[in-house]
């Protein structure tokens, strides 16, 4: 299989790679080069409908199935995955912008690793009964689960191939059949996985991939009548928006949005693995981690210590050209998303922040030198009231804000208006638990950052979600329970 074309993405329908149904298409550009890398159908209405009825039209003998015969099929699509690891991870570098040690190590692999996950875990999904005495009557209750039918799955660029597989595998071993839309910043890797699709024949109409923008090709998603459930990542904006189109309809919604993290280190961390930690989870991925902790708040005892430190390790960072093995940091997903990010920089000044480092464009030598790299900032001296502690950024910019005490600690954390994790950092385990259980969010690390075990729960509170992901609470979303309540002949 030839996976090195990247030029021309179309979208997947009924099994064929084709191309929208009007022949528009939109430019797709190289973040390191911000030069154009080739073009995706630009979707409408009519590609989702013939997405749709193709996924309609399988519905029946896919969900039919069992688990054990899905989960072979999703096997062979995760291994066609795996057997292709450098051509993905060079493709999702390139469209991307991120290094390629961390497409090859994180991305890919992961991507395979989701397929595999739910390809085992449906086999192992039990279903209930309760025997049910009354007086009189001797009842059986079984739930039984069918699946929900059409699934819309919408994914965003941070983590393209590895979100995307992410919201289908749980819902293809549910029995669903599938509309999926990546995002339009990074559709390449999506259609790699039709290629291989095809190529290991992997039953057509099941997976569908339309290309295109939120308001024309998503939206037509969230409002198809035959597509009766919608799992969403991305902002948090757009997940108001889908929630509100879905609404009347009562359409399942499963919403994944935004964050704004806290990393806490205690004055009892152990400061090196919590500077490490911190700087991990500022700087993945340019920042552009929807678990990414962007504030990090520091015990005033140790606020220079950690200030330093910091410093001292953004200093080390490599950023430059996604594809060479030792970059650490690579560009930001496009100019646009560089503009944003920008002007948040720009608000942290005149908001009165002391930039520490970083915050400034980065013209690297020799074929990225028109990418759109930025330099990692870390800023100090910001209220915890000013924008730039309180709206998701989403990108390599973090801030240091000093609390006296634990109180003062969960106050900073919690005081968003987002909630989907934090990382704490501290030795003492009965402060572990006592804190990790107020912090408002959907997950909690203690002494670790982006630790994931694939059973368990996966979602945020407030702001940053609706719902959970993970083990069988994705497969629950993506199947619709039926209880049945036999009686007994009592006699
Ligand atoms: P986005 O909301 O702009 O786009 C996400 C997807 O939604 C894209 O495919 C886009 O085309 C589509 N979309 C946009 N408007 C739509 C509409 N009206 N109807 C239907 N679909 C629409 O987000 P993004 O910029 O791609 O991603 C960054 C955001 O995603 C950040 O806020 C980040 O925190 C969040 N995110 C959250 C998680 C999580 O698990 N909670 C994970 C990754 C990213």
């Amino acid at each position: 299989m030839k996976l090195d074309h990247l030029s021309e993405v179309l979208n997947y329908i009924g099994g064929e790679r084709v191309p929208a149904v009007s022949g528009k298409t939109i430019d797709n550009h190289e973040p390191a080069t911000g030069k154009t890398l080739g073009t995706l159908p630009a979707s409408e209405a009519a590609d989702v409908d013939k997405a749709v009825s193709s996924a309609k039209q399988a519905l029946g003998s896919w969900g039919e199935l069992s688990p054990e015969v899905r989960g072979f099929h999703m096997e062979k699509l995760a291994q066609g995955i795996e057997e292709n690891l450098d051509a993905f991870a060079r493709a999702e570098s390139i469209d991307n912008g991120k290094p390629i040690a961390v497409s090859k190590s994180l991305d890919i692999p992961r991507a395979a690793a989701n397929l595999r996950f739910f390809a085992g875990a449906a086999r192992f999904q039990h279903e209930d009964a309760f025997r049910t005495r009354l007086p009189g009557d001797d009842l059986m209750n079984v739930t039984v689960s069918r699946p929900v039918g059409v699934a819309g799955c919408i994914s965003p660029w941070n983590l393209p191939l590895y979100l995307f597989t992410w919201k289908i595998a749980p819902a293809l071993a549910a029995g669903c059949t599938i509309v999926g839309k990546p995002s339009e910043v990074t559709p390449v890797t999506a259609d790699l996985l039709a290629k291989v699709a095809i190529d290991v024949g992997f039953p057509p109409g099941v997976l569908n991939i339309v290309h295109g923008t939120g308001p024309d090709t998503g939206s037509a998603i969230v409002g198809h009548a035959d597509v009766p459930a919608i799992s969403f990542t991305g902002g948090t904006s757009t997940g108001a928006m889908i929630a509100s189109q879905a609404a009347p309809s009562f359409k399942k919604t499963l919403l994944e949005l935004g964050g704004k993290n806290p990393t806490i280190i205690m004055d009892d961390a152990n400061v090196e693995a919590a500077v490490e930690g911190a700087f991990r989870a500022a700087y993945s991925n340019q920042g552009q981690i929807c678990l990414c902790g962007s504030r990090i708040l520091v015990h005033e005892s140790l606020i220079d210590e950690v200030a330093d430190r910091l410093k001292k390790r953004i200093s080390e960072m490599v950023v430059g050209d996604p594809l060479e093995e030792s970059t650490m940091m690579g560009a930001l997903v496009s100019g646009a998303h560089r503009d944003k990010v920008e002007a948040c920089l720009q608000t942290a000044r005149e908001e009165g922040g002391e930039f520490l480092t970083g915050g400034e464009r980065i013209s690297p030598e020799g074929r990225c030198s028109e990418g759109y790299f930025l330099s990692p900032a870390l800023i100090r001296g910001l209220p915890h009231s000013a924008q730039t502690n309180q709206q998701e950024i989403f990108g390599p910019v973090a801030t240091l804000t000093p609390f006296a005490n634990e109180e003062e600690a969960l106050h900073l954390a919690n005081d968003v208006r987002y909630g989907l994790s934090a990382s704490l950092w501290t030795t003492n385990v009965d402060r572990a638990l006592r804190m990790s259980e107020k912090i408002e969010a959907g997950t909690v690390w203690v002494n670790t950052w982006m630790k994931r075990d694939l059973r368990t729960v996966f979602g945020g509170v407030k702001d940053s979600g609706l719902g959970r992901e993970g083990g069988s609470e994705s497969l629950r979303f993506f199947q619709e329970p039926t209880n049945i309540c036999l009686r007994f002949d009592s006699r």
